[in-house]
């Protein structure tokens, strides 16, 4: 494997646990404004983003490349409120698409063509988690200081399950 190729790889492993780690944190905001419905919804994220790291951990190495582990940065919230959160997740997701294109850009640059068809995965995969997010945020901005609807929300939110990402 390309050594540029390689460290973009490493590169986006470090930013998917960095996101998953993100996600454990609003994971815990949410569990301490008893909120188990966005309690769930974000520990399908953590769990989500882990299999996105380990999807590329298994690339790496199944094509002979080196798997280098970096520290993962502490995450910091920008606010406390569903709303203030969700924007956080929204602007967070739209920064990782713009990584994974990153990493695609590298593979077209080394005309790696296996590369590339292997991140068509995640390019697919952006586009869900940018339209999950935005769907999220516009309910809880039109939710504002609704309680009743708050609570139905959550509710909602409750019945997500996470099916194990199959990334090929
Ligand atoms: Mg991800």
């Amino acid at each position: 494997m390309d050594k540029k190729m390689e460290a973009a790889f490493n590169d986006q492993i470090n930013k998917e646990y960095y996101s998953a780690y993100l996600y454990l944190a609003m994971k815990t905001a949410f569990a301490e404004m008893n909120l188990p419905g966005f309690v769930n919804w974000f520990d399908i994220q953590v769990q989500e983003e882990k299999a996105h790291a380990v999807g590329m951990y298994d690339y790496v190495l199944e094509r002979g490349g080196h798997v280098e582990l970096g520290a993962i940065d502490k995450p910091e919230l920008n606010g406390k409120t569903p709303v203030e959160i969700f924007k956080q997740v929204l602007e967070h997701e739209k920064f990782v698409t713009s990584r994974i294109n990153a990493v695609y850009d590298v593979a077209e640059e080394l005309k790696d063509r296996a590369a590339m068809l292997f991140l068509n995965w995640y390019i697919k995969e952006q586009v869900e988690e940018e339209a999950s997010a935005s769907d999220v945020l516009a309910k809880v901005e039109m939710i504002g200081d609704n309680t009743h609807a708050l609570l139905d929300l959550d509710k909602e939110l409750a019945a997500r399950v996470f099916n194990p990402p199959i990334i090929k």
